[in-house]
């Protein structure tokens, strides 16, 4: 993002990462490097690192990581041109004025507003029918009926859309609506009839439903839920959302988000919710801290934007709809994301909603008091579905257990678990306990009790030549030319554990452009992102490395390269014979001969 000469570089050179790092986290001097609680997870001891030389932060508890800007945009929210300017002021530097938007990008910021503006209008439209037509106030008995008392249908926004079938566009036509703005809105179907361009054959989407409107993070309503009035007679689909539109993405929008975000912070954990209903149901029950997915499953998104108010969440979901799956799917986001997560299961049948309003908002209390680690709802299951009395039902257990273990991103909580359900499912057999203990710290899915897996596993783990070469290439600038050519030259990096990355510093190189591991890490996924800011507080000796220790990396990617390649080829063989393809099983035994003869010379 801090493009070399450009405004935000400059910025970049002149803060200080420590002293506004700083500014949010107690630091200690530790070697050469800060460090102190990571502000992005929650953690007892520090695992949060500051690299003064490098200006880059990374936490090796949680994974976070990246230069002055990311921090910021990260610990204020905000987007990069918003973190530009917060350390452009810290640090004293006087940014330019914004340069002129392109007309595109000026007619984008018009019609977001209209579309913020017409979902505003028919809030307020929506909200009056239920308050004060005929029809509406079916409605609001409908809502009383279900435990929604008039204090919370206000505090919701919750409306109605009359069945009329234009009742809003010809409201949003009054207020001056552009036939543009309510064909982009998603508030609005066009009849097929009408295909020409104009606004006839237009109609209200929503009809004989009562509506939710749904925000931003900001509390700007950028869509609708609905849901439907009575489930009979060609209503439609009970529940009803927007479509996607330019101000509205599904997968970005927590329910309730913006009301719940302080009492989130202060409480520091989220109660999180499938629907509307559960949302506003357990919000009445004194969960002022509930948002809701609003989907089958959560997104990476969602998950993220949760993130920046808390890393604690407990999880209710129905228990038993289709949503199993998708239970599962939405726990796994969140412990990758590294989320401590509590599950509350309510009695089967029930969901949040139906809960409260049959046992009270003091049940639901109790049993938000009662949630479970995840981990042990897990045992639980488990112990439920196997035969913890064989050896066999032991490791089947495991297996079942294995993926949500290799899905904690954090090395140390991981080995924890791995502990605690040894424990937990009564697993005593040493060898049983070492081999779940290995998985989990490999992040293994599968538990196998051979010797000759257990090889494979640790022969494909341990990579230290490329590790070694990348710390390198980072490290030591002026050898950086030479090494990349000959790797290039013998593509040592082809089929390496660390291809993408090593091909990503050649395309920087050969782009002439900056290599740092803030700049290389911003240019790649996730967990190359971690690997990097791992590497970059890793401390060989002080050494940053040099031409001849690179070399030797190379030579030891080489020969990797080479083994793979005559394991590749001895397989072909035997698939040769067996075909009694002699032609090919000449070109192969020739193959094979250079191979062994490139593999024997390179030791
Ligand atoms: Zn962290």
């Amino acid at each position: 993002m801090a493009e070399p000469g450009s405004i935000a570089d400059k910025v970049k050179q002149q803060a200080d990462i420590v002293r506004l790092v700083g500014d949010y986290v107690r630091l200690k001097k530790s070697g050469q490097n800060f460090v102190g609680l990571c502000p992005f997870h929650p953690e007892k001891t520090p695992s949060f690192a500051v690299h003064p030389v490098k200006q880059i932060y990374h936490c090796f508890g949680c994974g976070a990581g990246g230069d002055v800007f990311k921090f910021v945009m990260e610990m204020e929210k905000v987007a990069f041109p918003e973190a530009l300017r917060l350390v452009a002021e810290k640090v004293g530097v006087r940014l330019p004025e914004r340069a002129p938007r392109t007309p595109e990008e000026a007619k984008a910021t018009r019609q977001r507003t209209a579309l913020v503006k017409l979902h505003e209008q028919a809030a307020a439209f929506f909200a009056e029918q239920l308050e004060s037509t005929k029809e509406g106030r079916l409605a609001r008995a409908y809502l009383n009926d279900r435990g929604l008392d008039d204090e919370t249908i206000k505090a919701f926004g919750i409306g109605y859309a009359p069945g009329a079938g234009d009742a809003l566009l010809r409201r949003l036509r009054e207020l001056g609506a552009s036939p543009e703005a309510l064909a982009a809105s998603g508030l609005v179907n066009k009849d097929p009839a009408y295909s020409g361009a104009g606004d006839r054959g237009l109609y209200d989407r929503f009809r004989r439903r009562v509506m939710f409107p749904i925000a931003t993070e900001s509390g700007r309503i950028v869509a609708f839920g609905g849901r439907a009035l009575g489930e009979s007679e060609g209503s439609g689909p009970k529940y009803m959302n927007s479509p996607e539109s330019p101000i509205y993405s599904k997968s970005r929008v927590l329910y309730n988000l913006h009301r719940a975000k302080e009492a989130v912070r202060k409480q520091n954990y989220a109660v999180l919710v499938e629907g509307y209903l559960d949302c506003i149901g357990a919000h009445t029950a004194g969960a002022t801290n509930v948002v809701a997915s609003c989907g089958t499953s959560l997104t990476p998104e969602q998950v993220k934007l949760l993130g920046r108010s808390t890393h604690n969440v407990v999880v209710n979901f129905d228990p038993d709809t289709a949503g199993v799956a998708a239970t599962e799917r939405s726990l796994n986001l969140l412990l990758e994301q590294g989320f401590q997560v509590r599950v509350l299961a309510l009695p089967a049948g029930t969901d949040p909603d139906s809960f409260v309003r049959q046992q009270g908002a003091a049940a639901y209390r109790e049993k938000l008091k009662e949630s479970k680690p995840y981990l042990d709802y897990l045992a639980e299951r488990a112990r439920g579905d196997f035969d913890l009395h064989s050896q066999e039902g032991k490791i089947a257990a495991l297996n079942f257990l294995l993926p949500y273990l290799a899905r904690v991103p954090n090395k140390i909580r991981r080995a924890e678990w791995a502990s605690e359900l040894a424990q937990r499912l009564t697993i005593d057999e040493a060898l049983v306990r070492e081999e779940l203990r290995r998985a989990a710290q490999e992040r293994r899915t599968e538990i196998r009790l051979r010797p000759e897996a257990k090889a494979i596993v640790e022969r494909g783990a341990a990579k230290p030549a490329e590790r070694r070469l990348l710390q390198i290439l980072l490290d030591n600038p002026g050898i950086r030319a030479d090494i990349l050519k000959e790797m290039e030259d013998a593509a040592a990096h082809r089929g390496a554990g660390l291809e993408k990355v090593f091909s990503e510093v050649l395309a920087m190189a050969r782009a002439e452009e900056a290599i740092t591991s803030a700049t290389l890490a911003e240019r790649l996924p996730e967990a190359e992102q971690r690997l990097i800011y791992e590497l970059a507080f890793e401390e060989k000796g002080q050494s940053a490395g040099t031409l001849e220790e690179a070399r030797s990396c190379l030579a030891a990617m080489q020969r990797r390269k080479l083994e793979a390649e005559l394991r590749a080829v001895q397989q072909q063989i035997l698939d040769a014979e067996r075909a009694k393809n002699n032609d090919a099983l000449r070109d192969l035994l020739s193959r094979k001969q250079q191979l062994s003869k490139a593999l024997e010379e390179s030791r």
